[in-house]
């Protein structure tokens, strides 16, 4: 039934449409190709109802994920917390606060297994044996985790220098883990010579238009746990430029089918670290092209893409929404995890310091109105990137095993210590 609905690929640019095969760019123009679907026959059976029916995964949504059969890979993916987030509000001055959680994303901690789970399913689906992928750190570690779990063999290419819980975390699962010197664009262009000649599935090189359609995963959700709304507002970190303009895309595709109760308005904002700006700097300045960053110079490693696949799309569509976007230094990254875990006990990477860096900043320069709904979107896990955060946060006090040692600390360091009554009635 499912194969009906996915109706092909089209450029972006020229409107040329392909047959749904393992190709990303148009051999016309270069433009970026999109799979595209017949909604009417979508909106036949995804209702609301049937939705509710089916398990809490990404795919209860799954005709308006492009696959031809059922999914084979990552069938456990998605339906991450949405948190309403109260203290964290406070802290940045909003009413209504929500954050989308896929630090908690099954199997490998990051947003990138909705990518992922969709690419290998294709591949299956293609009759790939063997995928790969060009990688800043977190699809390293979905893809070799996917296709371990699938029985695919896996071929994954990062930068030299990655942070060592993102390489072991793609090690462990039995993929031939390559770094490559010099940057992601150096990988990535490696990358589409590897494919080309080995003809293997790449998941963001010839896989792409699947690969990006798993992002869109992440807007459903949100709506549909806000009671079938999109909110006034949601932050995003870029990288590429993908997975924001699939969030805003999977709004508008809830809208035309009519499943959301008002029609959708979100204004989309984007974030970045200022070592790697590229898209954020295209929306500040109104440039029509988006610059390449040559040497990216940042924590937010995740996020370092110096030349951005949908940058040119994405910087079209922040302002078009009537959102913005703006970028952060490296304390204002560190600010921000550590805000986000003292709020709301969540431990967020870097690229997480960066959504809440950048909303704090957007906040106070009124771009985001306080009174309207603001979702953040958390695309990965703290324990993943802690090389930022070892020399910046204190180390625990080394005591002998006596109370005498334990009060001498406390009262010597903090005015507040209180002895709590009620405890001790309990005692
Ligand atoms: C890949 C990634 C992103 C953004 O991805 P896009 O390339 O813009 O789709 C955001 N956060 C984290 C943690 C990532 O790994
Ligand atoms: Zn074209």
């Amino acid at each position: 039934m499912a194969s009906d609905l996915v109706t092909g690929l089209q450029c972006r640019l020229c409107g040329k449409r392909y047959p749904k095969e393992a190709l990303n760019f148009c051999t016309e123009d270069f433009g970026p190709l999109e799979v595209t679907y017949d909604y009417e026959a979508v909106a036949r059976t995804l209702t609301r109802r049937a939705i509710a029916a089916r398990p809490r995964t990404m795919w209860r949504y799954r005709e308006l994920l492009p696959l031809d059969g059922e999914p084979t890979v990552g069938r456990h993916v998605g339906c991450t917390p949405l948190i309403r987030a109260d203290r964290l509000a406070k802290a940045l001055g909003v009413r209504e606060l929500y954050l989308k959680n896929d630090a908690v994303n099954h199997p490998s901690l990051s947003f990138k297994d909705r990518v992922v789970a969709v690419a290998l399913s294709k591949a299956v689906e293609l009759g790939f044996r063997t995928v790969g992928c060009a990688s800043t750190g977190n699809l390293a570690g979905s893809v070799a985790a996917n296709a371990a779990a699938a029985g695919l063999e896996a071929y994954v290419l990062i930068p030299d220098g990655l942070e060592q819980g993102k390489v072991l975390g793609a090690t462990i699962y039995g993929a031939t883990v390559i770094a490559v010197e010099g940057n992601y664009d150096h990988v990535n262009r490696l990358c589409s010579q590897i494919a080309f000649r080995y003809g293997w599935g790449f998941v963001n090189v010839n896989l792409r238009p699947f690969y990006a359609e798993g992002s869109k995963s992440m807007g459903f959700e949100i709506a549909e746990d806000l009671g079938w709304r999109a909110p006034d507002h949601v932050v995003a970190p870029m990288a590429g430029g993908s997975l924001i303009g699939k969030i805003h895309k999977a709004f508008r595709e809830l809208d035309q089918l009519g499943l959301l109760e008002a029609p959708a308005r979100t204004r989309m904002f984007g974030a970045q670290a200022t070592g790697c700006n590229p898209i954020a700097a295209a929306v500040k300045t109104g440039a029509s092209k988006v610059r390449p960053i040559r040497r990216p110079e940042t924590i937010a490693k995740s996020l370092a893409i110096g030349d951005p696949a949908d940058g040119y799309f994405a910087s079209r569509m922040l302002r078009e929404s009537g959102g913005w976007s703006e970028d952060v230094d490296d304390d204002a990254i560190v600010e921000g995890m550590t805000l986000l875990a003292e709020t709301e006990g969540i431990w967020a990477e870097t690229a997480g310091g960066v959504t809440v860096a950048v909303a704090r900043k957007l906040i106070e320069q009124g771009r985001i109105d306080r009174d309207g709904s603001t979702v953040l979107c958390i695309t990965g896990n703290g324990l993943k990137t802690q090389e930022a955060l070892i020399d910046r946060l204190a180390r625990p006090a080394v005591i002998e095993p006596t109370l005498d040692a334990f009060e001498s600390l406390v009262e010597g360091s903090r005015t507040n210590i209180k002895v709590e009554t009620a405890a001790l009635a309990a005692v």
